[in-house]
């Protein structure tokens, strides 16, 4: 495995493969979650580039990225053993220039759910995924996939997007969410979370298990599904529930292999996302 801080370096390694490239990009801290996308393209290509970049351009003014966790080492580590081969660490220095052009979220499904409590994220994660991806694809692999967690549902729906509004030649892999033994989905930002804190995060998976147990018995009615969850988020700080359809349009009934349920909250100072594919 190699290890590369610039784009001269990562395009030295990228033009010497001869065969499929998997892309995993991250911002580090790597846990289970990202692993199951590094495991996948591995499975699936003849070489593996992870990125670890904390992209300044998606966090909002007040939000956590001088406090992100960074664990360069422990990361480097991770990808040794599930047999990535370049793992790419830029810089923000060489990723942007001073007076950008910038790449807009959609104005409907970008300014929903995530896009109106982070304005402005969709922008700048869409600006670091495009130049990942024309990164890595620059030396023309002979099969380019980009493997994304649905942990990110709204990220993942946009990605798809702007590959297929600007004809961007990769394949965009969705893989499922992986969570703790007592259901608590896997992110970097867990580790903020005290142990009373991450008790009450566990309502957030909870509360779509509930969401989940009313579909079995065939209440599909959201009104009824948003009221039982709220019910179970009492001790955390909602941010939004909501049900939408694969295209993130708000449904008012549940349809089966159509619709995500998604639920964004406040726990002490830590902000969880979570949902389910139903
Ligand atoms: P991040 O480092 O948070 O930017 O995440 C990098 C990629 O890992 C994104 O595609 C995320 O959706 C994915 N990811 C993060 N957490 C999980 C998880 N618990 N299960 C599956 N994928 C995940």
């Amino acid at each position: 495995m190699i290890i590369v801080n610039s784009i001269e370096e990562l395009f030295e390694q990228t033009s010497a493969f001869n065969g499929s490239v998997g892309f995993v990009p991250t911002m580090g801290a790597l846990h289970e979650g990202h692993l199951s996308l590094i495991r996948e393209a591995r499975a699936k290509s003849d070489f593996v580039v992870v990125s670890i970049f904390v992209n300044p351009t998606q966090f909002l003014e007040g939000e956590d990225l001088d406090a992100y966790p960074r664990k360069e080492d422990a990361d480097a580590k991770i990808c040794e053993l599930a047999g990535v081969d370049v793992i790419f660490m830029p810089n923000a220095e060489m990723m942007y220039e001073e007076d950008e052009l910038s790449i807009m979220a959609p104005a409907i499904r970008g300014f929903v759910l995530e896009g109106s409590k982070r304005p402005g994220h969709f922008d700048g994660m869409l600006q670091v995924v495009m130049k990942l991806l024309n990164l890595i694809a620059y030396n023309k692999p002979t099969a380019f996939r980009a493997y994304f967690g649905k942990k990110d549902a709204q990220q993942l729906a946009l990605i798809t997007q702007m590959v297929k509004n600007y004809f961007i030649n990769v394949e965009i892999v969705p893989c499922d969410i992986v969570r703790d033994a007592d259901g608590l989905a896997l992110s970097s930002r867990n580790v903020y979370l005290s142990k009373e804190e991450r008790v009450r995060a566990l309502t957030l998976s909870r509360s779509l298990k509930k969401a989940t147990e009313l579909v079995m018995r065939k209440q599909f009615e959201v009104v009824m599904i948003k009221e039982a969850m709220a019910e179970v988020l009492k001790e955390v700080d909602v941010q939004y529930i909501a049900l939408v359809n694969r295209q993130f349009q708000a449904i008012d009934e549940v349809e089966i292999g159509n619709t995500i349920i998604l639920v964004a909250a406040g726990v002490g100072s830590t902000r969880l996302i979570d949902n389910l594919w139903i």
